[in-house]
């Protein structure tokens, strides 16, 4: 980075280290009004869950919403709504799934012939794929888009923090993520990257007993409350352990879940950012 950095690459023609590479532009055909992304430090504490529900619930106050899955080598929004096949294209660009609740949805999983192939590509063709579902797609106009992020700090979940105009992203974490440096090294990420974060949802957070009604929390109780302190940002939701959950996630029936409102906070944040 040169003495004189002023932090705005756009103005700036020296190639260093610290250089962010140019937002892409979407196409003529899309008009994405918000992006939102959702992030995690590591795979499996639910993040492509959360962003189903968040999209949801968007889409149920009467928002257009579409999700881009940037989870290439783990995609799990299709499942989450159902959705099998191969997207159609033409001259124009790529055309995106539609859910049952008019959820627009791109996913690598939309363009395999075969959807249990594995994604075994380097970072880079990723990186490119995930900037492609932005440019080439035709999303037409978005009120809300949200970006199932890659896991994690790495090569890729850079790129695509550098590459999408994101507005603002949300923390997903596990009680026991909270408790360890991988939340820090996203929510650092997220600063350094200059992208506003709008806060972190606890998933698996407690587990309620069908029998006596009572909360138990299974991973510990109040990292959450610690973390929101550290690091200054508000706990949007606290999503329990729930089989019913899980069941509608893997059974392409998540828009079917009648307890959206518990990630009713969060969107309402969303819808200020
Ligand atoms: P990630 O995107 O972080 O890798 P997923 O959202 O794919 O994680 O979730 C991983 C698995 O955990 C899925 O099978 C999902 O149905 C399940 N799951 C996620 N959150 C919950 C929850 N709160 N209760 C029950 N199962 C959950």
């Amino acid at each position: 980075m040169s003495e004189n950095c002023t932090h705005d690459c756009s103005t700036c023609s020296e190639n260093c280290s610290s250089r962010v590479p140019k937002k892409e532009p979407c196409n003529q055909y899309s008009n994405v009004k918000k992006v939102i992304g959702v992030v995690s430090g590591k795979g499996g504490v639910g993040k492509s869950l959360v962003t189903s529900l968040l999209a949801a619930e968007s889409a149920r106050r009467g928002n257009k919403t579409a999700i881009l899955d940037a989870d290439i080598t783990g995609p799990s929004i299709p499942k989450a709504f159902g959705l099998h096949g191969l997207c159609d294209g033409d001259d124009l660009g790529i055309i995106p799934f539609t859910t049952k609740t008019g959820i627009e949805v791109i996913s690598v999983n939309l363009l395999l012939e075969n959807e249990k192939s594995p994604v075994v590509w380097r970072g880079p063709i990723i990186s490119g794929t995930v900037k492609q579902f932005w440019t080439d797609v035709i999303w037409g106009n978005v009120d809300y888009m949200y970006v199932d992020m890659p896991p994690g700090t790495g090569d890729v979940p850079l790129t695509v923090f550098q590459s999408l105009p994101l507005d603002g992203i949300i923390i997903v974490t596990s009680p026991q993520e909270l408790v360890s440096l991988i939340v820090s090294k996203a929510v650092n990420m997220a600063k350094m990257m200059n992208v506003p974060i709008i806060g972190i949802i606890e998933n698996f957070s407690y587990f309620r007993c069908p029998d006596c009604g009572k909360d138990h929390y299974i991973f510990g109780k109040g990292s959450a409350d610690a973390a929101a302190v550290e690091f200054g940002l508000p706990i949007l939701a606290r999503i329990p352990i729930d089989p019913a959950l899980a069941t509608l996630c893997d059974t392409g029936r998540i828009e079917d879940y009648d307890g959206a409102e518990i990630v009713k906070a969060a969107v309402d944040l969303i819808e200020q950012a």
